[in-house]
């Protein structure tokens, strides 16, 4: 019997070797992927122009031979329009061409763009909806796959005073979602089968990636708690290629954005290079210098190190996020909803704990108008509860719903919001007021179960809430 097994092994290993050598040829190499589209940096933002707030970072990298690749999540077609009669998808198709042509000026040719459609709030959740996040992340984490960044460069996730763009927010989230997915072998895993024989036209055979590092740009307008967060680059400094400040060279792309800003931009066409300079390096802005903000590493470094510190060439393996823990909290409790919870599940949920983000949190509003303050109450004890709530406001705000007693059944988690009406500001009044804290009280039982805080500042033009 034990012979008769042997027999058969021999049999089947003779069968094998004859196998083998029925399909033995010239060894034929593998396809690779495609060198072209292989980036050091890839910039992830929300719409045509945006790309100005990392320009002069963009021209020293490319001066230091970096690859850069760009994303854009919309095509920026909800502006109003300075060059033409164009509107809506039509200005969008123009943006596509005009974000094209300023990224040529400086020497970029792969731009890709997302379906994400131009949304003008401040809530981040909703250019999410309206973007339809699954898809976009989707393309997303194949645009990573396949350009294989070193580094991805993005808007910061978060809310703030500032421009707050809830698309520019956007943007970020998906870079950050995208940054910890690409490198996940059961993540969209359709793009990395292969097709094994016709009629297989779907499947993509790209490799999972691993970007480095990412870094964060915030549009907020204090700048405070951001610095020393990240590195710092002078753009006034003198690029080894064009032999011109990096500013001036972020200037010469802007001049692509003709629908966004034609006025300033035939402002420019006038001036000679004496005038030009004298506006980029008084107070526009054109000059200041560039501070990003490290989101995490996974090859060390310092925080403040350059961007490209402590990488090598070559694929690292997939690192899966540390989420931290959920925040101890009492039995009954009262907090912040709506995007203010989500970005702190969203720092927990990708390992993003030291991310700065204002505390209290602030956010500015058109007046007059309402504020909206989403709350969510947990209520993990065994009986129904009532909680009061009251606000303390600066005089002339009024709230105007959401005060007062609200019931919470027992083991529920109920939503509710205070609205507050605000003033108009005064004809003699800035533009722009400073932030003022207001606070949302709430009691259960002549107890305080928790005080919500935001600074609010109010402004005669803002996005919507
Ligand atoms: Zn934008």
């Amino acid at each position: 019997m034990l012979r008769f097994a042997r027999t058969l092994l021999i049999v089947s290993l003779n069968t094998n070797l004859l196998l083998c050598g029925a399909i033995a040829q010239e060894p034929k190499a593998l396809p690779l992927p495609d060198e072209r589209y292989k980036a050091d940096l890839l910039l992830v933002v929300a719409h045509p122009d945006d790309e100005g707030a990392a320009t002069p970072y963009l021209a020293r990298a490319l001066d230091e031979h970096k690859r850069i690749a760009v994303v854009y999540g919309t095509r920026g077609s909800s502006g109003a329009n300075e060059a033409g009669a164009e509107q809506a998808a039509a200005l969008g198709a123009i943006r596509e061409i005009e974000a094209r042509n300023a990224l040529t000026t400086l020497g970029i040719a792969n731009v890709w763009f997302l379906p994400g459609k131009d949304t003008a709030s401040q809530n981040v959740l909703q250019s999410l909806a309206n973007w339809d996040h699954g898809e976009c992340l989707e393309q997303l984490v194949r645009i990573i796959r396949l350009t294989r960044p070193e580094v991805i460069l993005t808007f910061l996730p978060g809310t703030f005073i500032g421009e707050d763009h809830g698309d520019h927010q956007a943007s970020g989230v998906l870079a950050t979602e995208a940054f910890d997915l690409a490198g996940d072998s059961v993540a969209f895993p359709e793009q990395l089968a292969g097709p094994m024989r016709r009629l297989e036209p779907y499947l993509e055979n790209l490799k999972p990636w691993q970007p480095k590092k990412i870094y964060y740009f915030a549009d907020a307008e204090r700048e405070d708690i951001f610095r020393g967060k990240g590195p710092e680059y002078s753009v006034k400094e003198i690029s080894k290629s064009a032999k011109q400040p990096y500013w001036r060279m972020a200037l010469d792309s802007f001049r692509a954005h003709q629908t966004q800003a034609k006025s300033f931009l035939d402002k420019i066409a006038q001036m000679d290079e004496a005038q030009i300079e004298k506006m980029a390096t008084s107070d526009s802005g054109w000059s200041d210098a560039q501070h990003f903000v490290l989101g995490k590493s996974l090859v060390g470094g310092n925080m403040a190190g350059d961007i490209f510190e402590g990488i090598k060439s070559g694929a690292i393996p997939f690192t899966r996020s540390e989420v931290s823990a959920d925040p101890a909290r009492p039995e009954l409790s009262v907090e912040l909803d709506g995007p203010w919870s989500f970005y702190a599940e969203f720092r927990r949920a990708h390992g993003l704990a030291n991310l700065p983000h204002p505390e209290p949190p602030e956010i500015a509003l058109q007046a007059p108008g309402t504020l909206v303050i989403p709350l969510c109450v947990r209520n993990r004890t065994a009986k129904k509860q009532e909680i009061t709530f009251s606000a303390t406001l600066p005089a002339g705000w009024v709230a105007q719903s959401g005060t007062g007693k609200f019931t919470v059944a027992a083991k529920q988690v109920a939503a509710t919001r205070v609205e507050v009406t605000l003033p108009m500001l005064a004809e003699n009044e800035a533009k722009n007021t400073k932030p003022q804290e207001i606070a949302v009280h709430a009691e259960s039982d002549g107890q305080s179960i928790g005080e919500i805080k935001l600074r609010v500042a109010l402004r005669k033009r803002a996005l919507p809430q």
